[in-house]
């Protein structure tokens, strides 16, 4: 086992609780809050349905006890804390995405500034190399919230087999195998988003070619990056 995945292991033993409550302290320094809005679920390991941060909490003040599970009908199996409006989009996405085990959604400054302009994200950075080639999808039926099933069905058939999804208007979802790489391909397309922003509409990308190649390295590198952050994140927030 090489010196990271070791230093990384020890988030192996977390509670769902205790993973989401870093997943938020991590959102929250990583510059992803926006007051209450935003949060992170991950698929109960039992098959019940989905674990998410309680509402009306900032990622800086969710506690485990804030964290509630959700039937695949979207009622509270556990936990007292509210149910965010937008729900649909953890539990719709889960439904049809078995490789699937964890959703970010937030409103990140530079990726929704991004998404107005209506420019392709490109290769343009190694972060942008988990997204692209081919453009990052975009939901375009409504820049509202996602408070509907039927909604958060879209929005799942949008992302299709992917990782992350723009809603321009609003905000970002991204999805991974585990919680960490979604949190990472989080913080990763808010950064490709500001190089975009930076290098403006006529910036080349890296060929198709180099881009995939980096993208091969795509798990290993969201992975290390988790590991690295829910490490450093939460002793320096405390
Ligand atoms: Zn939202």
């Amino acid at each position: 086992m090489k010196n990271d995945e070791k230093k990384g292991s020890l988030m192996n033993t977390a509670s769902k609780q205790q993973e989401i409550v870093t997943a938020c302290r991590v959102l929250e320094y990583a510059g992803q809050a926006d007051m209450v809005w935003g949060h992170v679920s991950v698929r109960d390991d039992q098959g019940r349905g989905v674990w998410l941060k309680g509402s009306n909490l900032g990622f800086d003040e969710v506690q485990e006890s804030d964290v509630i599970l959700l039937s695949w009908e979207g009622e509270i199996l556990e936990g007292t804390a509210g149910r965010h409006v937008e729900y649909p989009i953890h539990l719709e996405i889960m439904k049809v995405r078995p490789d699937v085990n964890a959703v970010v959604h937030t409103h990140p400054l530079y990726s929704i500034a991004f998404a107005a302009t209506g420019w392709p994200l490109m290769a343009l950075s190694h972060e942008a190399c988990h997204f692209v080639p081919p453009d990052i999808a975009r939901f375009l039926k409504t820049g509202d919230l996602i408070r509907t099933p039927d909604l958060g069905s879209d929005l799942a058939l949008c992302l299709g087999d992917r990782n992350a999804v723009l809603i321009p208007h609003h905000g970002i979802v991204t999805v991974g195998s585990d919680l960490g790489k979604a949190v990472a391909a989080a913080t990763h397309l808010e950064r490709a988003c500001q190089i975009a922003l930076l290098a403006g509409e006529g910036a080349q990308p890296s060929p198709d070619e180099e881009a995939l190649q980096k993208r091969e390295r795509s798990d290993r590198h969201l992975s290390m990056a988790w590991n690295y952050l829910a490490r450093t994140v939460p002793k320096s927030l405390n």
